[in-house]
């Protein structure tokens, strides 16, 4: 469903989620789509109201967004916390991360940027595996699994099943942070809650766990734009 006038930034989605308890207007970052979300089609005319009255807000958010990360040859991305890179190689074979450079083999040009994205999750998912093992033998848990998605609102989760996930994008931050995020997944396993007994389980395993959640904090943007075409 999209009825309704782009934006002077771009343009803006309307959908309805009848699970919605009220009109919303959000900007993801990691497509730069601004969405309006509706309870119900009949609330479309308060939604157009409500874009008119944060049209202002909106615009200031979009410009906001630090300079997109595309995944094209010879851009520099964030990869563990530093400007590198992207090599295109002709070919194929796995991606590998040389100093400031993260050479990616694909057949063809056209392939590079899905490439890009399967050689991070993938590398994702190796560093926090290994991260998860080790803070699980730490606290001396077993986690059932690990997967690595693009998860929007968090960076990990807990299921009651003991699955640990994450979002591929804690590759693009430095190694301390991922591991973090590892660590505070894995306490999970023991405490649910984010009680004074979850953080002593943290801090067993990550003693200053403030530096990496202030890094979250303050580059989440930047991590969403690495990726974004516009
Ligand atoms: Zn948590």
């Amino acid at each position: 469903m999209n009825g309704l006038p782009d934006h002077p930034n771009g343009p803006v989605q309307m959908i309805v989620r009848p699970k919605a308890r009220k009109i919303s207007l959000r900007l993801d970052h990691a497509t730069r789509q601004a969405t309006l979300v509706l309870p119900h089609k009949r609330y479309a005319a308060q939604g157009e109201k409500l874009l008119r009255q944060r049209s202002t807000w909106l615009s200031e958010q979009w410009q906001a967004l630090p300079p997109p990360m595309p995944f094209v040859p010879d851009a520099k991305i964030l990869f563990e916390g530093e400007p590198t890179q992207l090599v295109f190689e002709q070919g194929r074979g796995r991606a590998r991360h040389i100093e400031h450079t993260l050479v990616v083999p694909a057949t063809q040009i056209e392939a590079f940027a899905t490439r890009v994205r399967r050689a991070l999750i993938e590398l994702a998912r190796a560093a926090l595996e290994t991260q998860v093992a080790i803070h699980a033998q730490n606290l001396n848990l077993t986690p059932n699994g690990v997967t690595v998605r693009d998860t929007r609102s968090r960076w990990g989760s807990c299921s009651s099943a003991g699955n640990l996930n994450f979002s591929w994008r804690l590759i693009c931050a430095p190694k301390t942070v991922l591991s973090y995020v590892a660590a505070h997944e894995v306490a999970h396993l023991r405490e649910a809650h984010h009680g004074p007994a979850f953080w002593q389980e943290v801090a067993r395993t990550y003693p200053e766990p403030a530096p990496a959640r202030k890094y979250l904090r303050d580059h989440a943007p930047q991590l969403f734009a690495v990726g974004a075409i516009q």
